[in-house]
């Protein structure tokens, strides 16, 4: 294949472009925001479930605490009554208030000990809403931090997409420099050897596979033309020729 020599340096050009793009690309790709805001969502996610947790025991324990409540009433109000029947002297019999005033003990020792559940389901209460309000607290500074780094990520990545929006139209002017069939060969051996199809001739070295071409090889690209494309033995990549190319010294072995 033959192309005029200004359009082979320009493939190199278009190579520069074309690597700044994967660049950017993984760039874009791998911004450090995009595993923060993951692991901060996961925070959240995960704060979200303990409150629920949380909410659920607490209303347990709300339920547990109107019931030992009630029960406390219950037996107050019992107690209350025999209490009146006994202060009302309408009782006479020496056994019935034997057995008013022992069931009137009874009820007191009772009440004590419901009185104990209450204050232990309080107590109880009190741990459960102070972790109810913690994680509140805790998940909400989580999925403030989300968006905090989520907008942050936003912004690199136009930046990034600003700096591809840049690179690809300076890749359409230079590409326009560049003949159809040359351009074929080029995306082609892009494709096959990692993104890099042009490489300069640099001190007699390959600059895309860094090897040291011999002194055959560089005699014989001495000899080509200079519109003659000339391809690494190596790597095949186009070899492009330029000032540095080390062709007219010679080289040492
Ligand atoms: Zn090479």
């Amino acid at each position: 294949m033959k192309a005029e020599p200004v359009a082979q340096a320009r493939l190199l050009d278009l190579q520069e472009l074309d690597s700044e793009l994967e660049r950017l690309d993984h760039r874009l790709h791998n911004l450090p925001e995009i595993a923060e805001v993951a692991e901060l969502k996961q925070r959240a996610d995960a704060l979200e479930a303990d409150l629920m947790t949380s909410q659920t025991k607490a209303s347990d324990i709300q339920r547990h605490q109107r019931k030992a409540e009630s029960d406390v009433d219950q037996v107050r109000t019992r107690a209350d009554r025999n209490a009146k029947r006994l202060d009302s002297g309408a009782i006479t019999n020496a056994k019935d208030l034997q057995n008013l005033q022992s069931e009137i003990e009874s009820l007191g020792r009772r009440q004590t000990e419901l009185e104990e559940v209450v204050l232990e389901v309080m107590e109880e209460a009190e741990t459960v809403n102070a972790d109810v309000v913690r994680l509140g607290e805790e998940r909400e500074a989580a999925v403030a931090k989300v968006t905090e780094v989520t907008a942050r990520r936003d912004t690199a990545a136009a930046e990034i997409q600003w700096d591809r929006t840049r690179v690809k139209q300076d890749r359409e002017r230079v590409s326009g420099d560049i003949p159809d069939e040359l351009m074929k060969l080029y995306d082609k051996l892009r494709d096959q050897y990692d993104g890099v199809a042009a490489a300069p001739l640099r001190y007699g070295r390959c600059n895309g596979c860094k090897l040291a071409l011999s002194t055959m090889e560089l005699n014989e690209i001495r000899a080509a033309a200079a519109d003659e494309i000339v391809r690494c033995e190596d790597c095949r990549r186009i070899l492009v020729r330029t000032e540095e190319s080390g062709l007219n010294a010679p080289v040492a072995e």
